[in-house]
């Protein structure tokens, strides 16, 4: 993982995680979306290989048996994991990558990743917006959103142990913010706001 930044985001479910981010990888350059495999059944509206790799729950557990996984977790019922060899076949062409993953995997990363990843909690406005938003979206049954608001609860506590909280109050504001740490991030790592190496003629 020699050059592009990695941005590991966690929010609880239902928190505007996914618009947010479809939003931003959309309006910057150089920087994608990591596809995560799951054992969870598509929702209305997703693309298989697109939102995720759909797979079935021997395929997961074999693949994490030969240790394929850079970091995978248990979530709501369902597993999810990250490829390694993703994460680094596009960090190595330069290109920032997005990982759009659960508090458990991302304290995985803390600790595997020496200071490498930029890890960004999003957090709804409160737990009551929280379930408005889970029941309009209009995905999940009520015992799924059941569980979901259940485990936001305990998915908040690890919120002190990123490098930036975003409050999702106000859609677009959250995406601004979101543009300004990766732009910020970028510099840190001298590149330009599209991700390019500087190029500085002195
Ligand atoms: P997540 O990926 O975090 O589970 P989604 O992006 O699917 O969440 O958003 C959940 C629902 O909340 C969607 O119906 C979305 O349109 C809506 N939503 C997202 N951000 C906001 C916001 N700032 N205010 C109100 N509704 C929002
Ligand atoms: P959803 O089912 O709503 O798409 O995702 C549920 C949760 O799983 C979200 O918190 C999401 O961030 C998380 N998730 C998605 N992909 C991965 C992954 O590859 N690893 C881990 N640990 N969590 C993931």
């Amino acid at each position: 993982m020699k050059n592009g930044n990695l941005f590991i985001i966690s929010a609880p479910s239902g928190t505007g995680k996914t618009t947010i981010l479809k939003r931003v990888i959309a309006e910057l350059k150089n920087i994608v979306f990591s596809v995560s495999h799951t054992t969870r059944s598509p929702r209305l509206g997703e693309e298989k290989d697109v939102d995720y790799f759909f797979v079935d729950k021997s395929t997961f557990v074999t693949m994490q048996e030969q240790g394929l996984f850079l970091e995978w977790a248990e979530v709501h019922g369902n597993l999810y994991g990250t490829c390694s060899n993703t994460v680094q076949a596009i960090t190595e062409q330069g290109i920032d990558i997005i990982l759009d993953i659960d508090v458990q995997g991302a304290r995985q990363l803390m600790d595997k990743l020496n200071n490498k990843g930029v890890f960004v909690f999003i957090s709804p406005p409160s737990l009551h917006e929280l379930e408005k938003r889970l029941v309009n979206r209009g995905t999940e049954s009520d015992s799924v959103i059941a569980t979901r608001l259940n485990n936001a609860h305990d998915e908040m506590k690890s919120l002190e142990y990123y490098d930036y909280v975003i409050v999702n109050d106000r859609v677009d504001q959250a995406i601004d913010e979101l543009k300004s740490i990766i732009i910020a991030e970028r510099s840190r790592k001298r590149r330009g706001i599209s991700g390019e190496p500087l190029n500085l003629d002195i």
